[in-house]
């Protein structure tokens, strides 16, 4: 989501910087900018939509001739997506491009405010140029230094001063940012993907380091104290090229989700028609494996709600079933690859007994999208990472599309609509996820409790852990810990509780009590504030969205669980990809 590239060098930046910004674009975004600085003025560009609306842009208009020059792609989260609000921001003598939230912003803004301070847009990122531009004396560093005191949140920040268009600075704070090395030239950018065409040199940047960048030189400090960093040679194939800066596929796969549902959302919201009507069913089947099953699990609990009678197993025993089928049945096949082996015995049965099926796969050339009645593609691009996390969000939102299409409601599009910029917030969150992992990575045994949806939620929290992290984990109906599995709970054992579904959520706070009396550490996962020391609260949205806002969370902790443990994270032990063996 949104990057930002920066450039200092020999060459004009203008080039380098859209093509820059055109690898970024996988991220997703919503408007566009770029300045540029010599010696006597900065210039800034900015466009709403597309990179292409600001290329003709800078091919209209002369640009001044430069060396330095800061670019950004902006995934609105404070302000609408307007030009206005596009970064490059400048106030006074500082001007800056930034990715991230600051979470108090608004506090800043009344006291700068106060100070005379006139801003000219609604993000929380021209506070923070004129925060810097506040401390801004002599020293740039010290500068910053002191506006990142100020500020809390996650950014990742690219600035220029009026006073010096030889120098490019940056820092980072729980957002991603590293620095290029080149030869007469230098960059700063939130992905390598983006400047592999010029360097395979880079520096990680530490969390608050300040690099100032010249030219030829590069410097990085924190508090005052020169920071020594080494300088890495990325030695990409085609596949580490797309993980594109991130340590791990699985986290960059978490990391597509807001843009990834954003485009299923767009495709259908004033297209139901090309979603396959599940009304005229009167039964409904719904077959997967691992957490494709869970996904299903989820769609189970919508269709009930809409009125139809859903029946759920997983692949490798419904394919044994004695199942009976009942005329006016549709039995829906979820496989991320389309190629799981149980899932196509499955589908197959169904096909035999002259059935409508429906696939929900990622793969277009698969077997289950070629076989079924009807298919709807997921478009989650390629999942890499064993453990799935993008393609289930998917899978849900394909399942409660369909159920929206089943009944509609105008709360439900008003909600859709926020979705994505909601996930966006939740995700930009990764210090509370490792902090929240820093409590739990020691643990060898955790449980997940829930009912109804939530139910299947915990289900698929617990697999995530479990996967990747390789702790023991269990999901339960909140209710049934106590037929039996309570005798394992002692002093410290974890338990999530998730708490979203409205009708259950007493009682399964009732059951996290009754653990937490037995000496269980809760946390609580839900919508609505509460006592508990640690919770994760995630937005209250229609019901039939809730799980895309809540399982998000939990891949971030499965993540950085399993990274404090040092796990093979994209790999776990044991594990494929795509299961095409019985
Ligand atoms: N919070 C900033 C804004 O809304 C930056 C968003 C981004 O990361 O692109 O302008």
């Amino acid at each position: 989501m949104c990057g930002i590239i920066g450039y200092i060098g020999e060459k004009h930046p203008k080039e380098i910087l859209l093509n820059g910004l055109k690898n970024l674009e996988y991220r997703g975004y919503d408007s566009a900018g770029m300045a540029f600085k010599n010696e006597k003025e900065i210039q800034i560009i900015k466009s709403v939509g597309k990179i292409s609306n600001l290329e003709e842009k800078l091919k209209k208009q002369s640009i001044i001739d430069c060396h330095l020059g800061i670019a950004h792609t902006r995934w609105a989260t404070h302000g609408e997506p307007t030009e206005e609000n596009a970064h490059p921001h400048k106030v006074g003598k500082i001007t800056l491009v930034h990715n991230g939230i600051i979470e108090n912003a608004a506090t800043l803004k009344e006291q700068l405010q106060k100070e005379g301070v006139v801003f000219n847009s609604s993000t929380d990122t021209e506070v923070a140029a004129a925060l810097i531009n506040k401390y801004y004396k002599k020293s740039m560093i010290k500068a910053i230094e002191e506006a990142i005191h100020d500020i809390k949140g996650s950014y990742a920040f690219g600035i220029i001063c009026d006073d010096d268009p030889n120098t490019l600075y940056a820092t980072r704070c729980e957002s991603p940012l590293i620095l290029g090395i080149g030869k007469k030239e230098n960059f700063i950018t939130s992905d390598i993907g983006a400047i592999l065409d010029y360097t395979k040199k880079y520096v990680l940047l530490g969390e608050n380091e300040i690099v100032t960048l010249t030219k030829d030189s590069y410097s990085i400090t924190k508090n005052g104290k020169e920071v020594n960093r080494k300088v890495l040679t990325s030695d990409l194939s085609s596949e580490d090229t797309s993980l594109r800066g991130y340590e791990h596929f699985m986290m960059k796969e978490i990391m597509e989700e807001p843009i990834l549902v954003d485009n299923i959302i767009q495709k259908y919201k004033n297209h139901l028609e090309n979603l396959p009507d599940l009304k005229k069913y009167k039964h409904i089947h719904i077959v997967g494996c691992g957490s494709a099953y869970y996904a299903g699990m989820i769609g189970k609990n919508l269709f009930e709600e809409d009125g139809i009678k859903v029946e759920i197993d997983v692949a490798s025993e419904y394919r044994y079933r004695n199942i009976i089928y009942d005329k006016d049945t549709l039995v829906i096949l979820i496989s991320q690859s389309g190629e799981t082996a149980d899932t196509i015995a499955a589908m197959r049965k169904a096909i035999e007994h002259k059935v409508d099926t429906l696939a929900i796969v990622n793969v277009d050339a698969s077997t289950i999208a070629r076989e079924c009645t009807y298919k709807v593609l997921i478009e989650a691009g390629r999942e890499v990472a064993v453990a799935t996390t993008k393609a289930f969000i998917l899978q849900v939102l394909i399942l409660s599309l369909l159920s929206y299409k089943i009944n509609p409601d105008k709360e439900y599009l008003k909600d859709l609509e926020k979705l994505p910029q909601q996930l966006k917030v939740l995700l930009d969150k990764s210090g509370f996820y490792k902090k929240l992992a820093d409590a739990i990575y020691k643990h060898e045994d955790v449980f997940f409790i829930g009912r109804r949806i939530d139910y299947a939620i915990s289900m698929e929290g617990s697999l995530k852990l479990k996967e990747v992290s390789y702790i023991h984990s269990d999901a339960y109906q909140a209710g049934e810990l106590k037929h039996g599995t309570i005798s394992l709970i002692k002093n410290g054992t974890i338990v999530f509780g998730i708490v979203t579904d409205e009708e259950t959520k007493d009682k399964t706070i009732s059951n996290l009590e009754e653990v937490i009396s037995r000496g269980a550490y809760p946390i609580y996962v839900g919508t609505e504030n509460c006592h508990y020391e640690h919770k994760i609260l995630v937005p209250k949205v229609h019901k039939k969205l809730q799980p895309i806002l809540v399982v998000p969370t939990l891949q971030m902790i499965a993540y950085y669980v399993a990274y404090k443990r040092g796990c093979d994270i994209d790999k776990p032990k044991n594990l494929a990809k795509s299961v095409t063996v019985e």
